[in-house]
């Protein structure tokens, strides 16, 4: 629990939510400003800022969770959106996943995919490789 973090005060009860799911390590709620019906966060009990910042068993938990609930919302449309930092649009520095919606081509998630044709990839692949190896 962080004190100044709304997500932790959420988890503990000090701020109210519309709660659908825990478990030892992960909180489920209604998203108080929904881009459609049943737009839902998932997040770790334990305080992290980011995805890297996480612990593994409630990263491992959460798409189980989430693949749960688009059952229980019925919907195979959708879109899983995970911000990183306040310029990827991060506005609450605690770890959470979304799970938004798509019932149509106006409501839900509207996203601006802009590739970059000049970007090489052979560097940052390297990087990759060479961490992973
Ligand atoms: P972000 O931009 O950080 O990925 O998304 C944060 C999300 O948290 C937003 O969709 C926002 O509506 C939601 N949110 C922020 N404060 C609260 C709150 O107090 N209660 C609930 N249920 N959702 C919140
Ligand atoms: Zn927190």
């Amino acid at each position: 629990m962080t004190d100044d973090c709304i997500f932790c005060k959420i988890v503990v009860g000090k701020i109210p939510s519309e709660k659908v799911y825990e478990s030892d390590n992960i909180f489920v709620f209604m998203d108080i400003n929904p881009l459609s019906e049943g737009h839902c966060l998932f997040i770790p009990k334990k305080h992290a800022a980011t995805l890297h910042e996480t612990d593994d068993a409630s990263l491992a938990e959460i798409p189980l969770i989430i693949k749960k609930v688009t059952k229980a919302l019925d919907i195979d449309t959708y879109n899983i959106l995970q911000n990183n930092g306040t310029i990827a649009h991060q506005a609450v520095a605690h770890t959470h996943f979304h799970l938004i919606p798509k019932p149509s081509a106006d409501l839900g998630l509207k996203m601006e995919w802009d590739p970059q044709d000049e970007i090489d990839q052979e560097e940052a692949a390297e990087k990759i490789r060479n961490y992973m190896n």
